[in-house]
């Protein structure tokens, strides 16, 4: 394959509902940074909000969070402690954190407190979400051939045989691991998974790579309840045709010790509390939209229950579990990618993903192909 990198195509998100495609230098990655050949890259909700204004006003942007590609160049000092060369299949997460503030001290590095004030950034920085392309060398989002990876980003190496499709997949699956690892989910509790979307699907399967006795799907679309099964669901609920919280006690098993709401909708997030178990766990996974707010019943719902509501942000932490469970190949992973398309088709993707066809689960770019596949 013939490769110039010279320049690098890539959608440009040039104003709130404005998609351009264009192109942008690719200089040699300077000392600590590599250069990263981007192979696919997710859309995600997140991406449709940044676009229609909902997440500051981060223009123009080259968005894209979710992606994994091949090592491409590296700076002088870039490869030692990385333990990555050219030609590898890296995944890169999305926060670029500062390891010197106290949150990312303590680990917690998905709430970085890096402010940057002359390049317009505060909270930590997050490739494809708030990096506009006017910060040096531009190349900040996913949608794109090639991104730049700065010495304090954390990369993590994919094994050759994981398929681009599923590899992916290592992002939302990273964020799975992290609600359940905020959940602290021990072997044999019962986990119920609220919206089984790619991450409420991969949840499932995690939740179950975590030992978890008994997982409970919840959702409204049957096709994806019926695949979430397939991910470790031993139960499913359609909201659509039960009560939900009479199924889940009468026919699932009985309240769970640890509810996921992972569907992003702030009845979701009340459903969730009522749920669990007295004394049990409930994270909150999904991004329900700036300004949205929610109310819970202060004694009947949490005091006198004493139920712990743990929000799970972004991804730390969950990306090496993540890469582990897709590498061992155990499960349908390439279920979940029904749809493919080039950069010149991002509008197109978009509608597909606004339909919410029934066949619709993951929608995925390939920014060097010029002909996409819809599995049918
Ligand atoms: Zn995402
Ligand atoms: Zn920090």
């Amino acid at each position: 394959m013939t490769t110039s990198r010279t320049t690098s195509r890539h959608v440009l998100f040039a104003a709130p509902d404005r998609i351009e495609i264009d192109e942008t230098p690719v200089p040699d990655p300077a000392d600590g940074d590599m250069l990263v050949r981007v192979r696919r890259v997710g859309i995600c909700a997140t991406d449709l909000h940044l676009l229609a204004g909902h997440i500051g006003e981060p223009f123009p942007l080259v968005p894209g969070h979710e992606f994994v590609g091949e090592v491409a160049a590296m700076g002088v000092a870039a490869g030692a402690d990385r333990g990555v060369g050219v030609g590898d299949h890296v995944a890169v997460e999305m926060s670029l954190p500062c390891r010197s503030c106290p949150r990312c001290r303590e680990g917690r590095y998905n709430l970085c407190d890096r402010d940057d004030p002359a390049a317009g950034l505060d909270r930590g920085r997050q490739y494809g979400v708030n990096i506009p392309r006017t910060v040096a060398p531009g190349l900040w989002g996913g949608y794109a051939q090639y991104l730049t990876v700065p010495a304090e980003a954390i990369v993590h190496h994919i094994p050759h045989h994981v398929p681009w499709d599923v590899a992916a997949l290592a992002e939302p699956l990273a964020v799975a691991y992290r609600a359940i690892a905020r959940a602290g989910v021990r072997p044999g509790e019962s986990v119920a998974v609220i919206g089984p979307g790619p991450v409420g699907l991969l949840t499932a399967a995690a939740a179950r790579s975590a030992g978890a006795g008994r997982v409970v799907a919840v959702g409204t679309r049957q096709n994806r309840l019926d695949l979430a099964r397939r991910f470790g669901a031993d139960h499913t609920i359609n909201g659509r045709e039960r009560d939900v919280r009479e199924a889940l006690v009468d026919d699932a098993g009985g309240l769970c010790d640890v509810v996921i709401e992972a569907a992003g909708r702030v009845e979701a997030q009340q459903q969730a509390v009522g749920l669990v178990r007295r004394g049990g766990r409930v994270v909150l996974a999904g991004a329900c939209g700036a300004g949205a707010s929610v109310t819970f019943r202060a004694d009947e719902d949490l005091l006198t229950r004493e139920i712990d509501v743990l929000p799970s942000f972004l991804s730390a932490g969950g990306f090496e579990p993540a890469i582990t469970l897709l590498a061992r190949a155990e499960l349908p992973f390439a279920a979940l990618v029904t749809h493919r398309f080039g950069l010149d088709d991002v509008a197109a993707a978009y509608d597909v993903i606004e339909r919410r066809d029934q066949d619709v689960i993951k929608v995925v770019l390939d920014p060097w192909s010029t002909d996409g596949f819809t599995r049918s």
